[in-house]
């Protein structure tokens, strides 16, 4: 059983198909939030997700803040200016296919959330001391995020409640041990200072796990960005991977 794990496409077409080319064959992807915001191509990425066979598809902070079910003032300016653009391109039915992203998911042994088991829409695991606290806000052995656009595991120790913190290997199978969080980096924005796309492939039966990256044309959607106005900050940012 092969699993596509993907998170934070923010609307880089060009990012996701590198990844799912990549991948080859799987048999299930698992999105977990953020298709929208920051890049150029909101209705193609929706477009393209929505099509894939045995989709289970998470929203984002970014998904929710265009549906209008938030205050934006909540985002940074930049974000902002992302997030109202957003808007005014997509289209009604691409809408009505955010809304129909879950906040939280149980699959087997996973649970899956775009930031936190505590706060699935908003919180961000960057370290150690915020993943402490996840571990009793949900029954799995596994917990799957995204929302900081950085590969990470949190792996609980045996000494409970110590938390290691493991930044996994590219290209390298990696043997899951319970429980633990596993964040599998961002697709359409990386910010770990390496630009290629980042992606995850999981098999939830032999309970192995493989961060992937793959380059894509980066320079096609800047000038995109470019073209429709997005913030020179996003644009330049792409290049070096923050
Ligand atoms: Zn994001």
């Amino acid at each position: 059983m092969k699993i596509l794990v993907i998170s934070d496409v923010h609307s880089n077409l060009n990012a996701l198909e590198a990844v799912l080319k990549d991948a080859g064959e799987f048999d299930a992807i698992w999105f977990l939030g953020d298709l929208v915001g920051y890049g150029p191509d909101p209705n193609e990425c929706i477009a393209r997700v929505r099509g894939l066979p045995n989709l289970v598809g998470m929203m984002g902070n970014h998904d929710i803040a265009v549906l209008n079910e938030i205050d934006v003032r909540d985002f940074n300016q930049e974000a902002r200016q992302a997030i109202i653009w957003t808007q005014s391109v997509l289209t009604p039915e691409n809408q009505v296919y955010l809304t129909s992203l879950s906040e939280m998911k149980v699959e087997g042994q996973f649970t899956l959330v775009h930031g936190s088991p505590r706060y699935p829409i908003w919180e961000y695991l960057m370290d150690v001391f915020s993943a402490r606290s996840s571990f009793e806000h949900y029954q799995t052995d596994f917990c799957l995020v995204g929302h900081t656009h950085i590969p990470v595991i949190f792996q609980q120790q045996v000494k409970f409640p110590n938390v290691r913190l493991e930044s996994p290997l590219i290209n390298q199978k990696i043997d899951l041990q319970a429980r633990a969080i596993l964040n599998p980096g961002s697709v359409g924005q990386p910010r770990d200072h390496n630009p290629m796309a980042a992606y995850a492939i999981l098999d939830p039966h032999n309970l192995t796990w493989e961060c992937r990256r793959v380059p894509y044309d980066i320079a096609a959607v800047q000038a995109r960005m470019q073209a429709v106005k997005l913030p020179e900050r996003h644009t330049t940012r792409l290049s070096a991977g923050w």
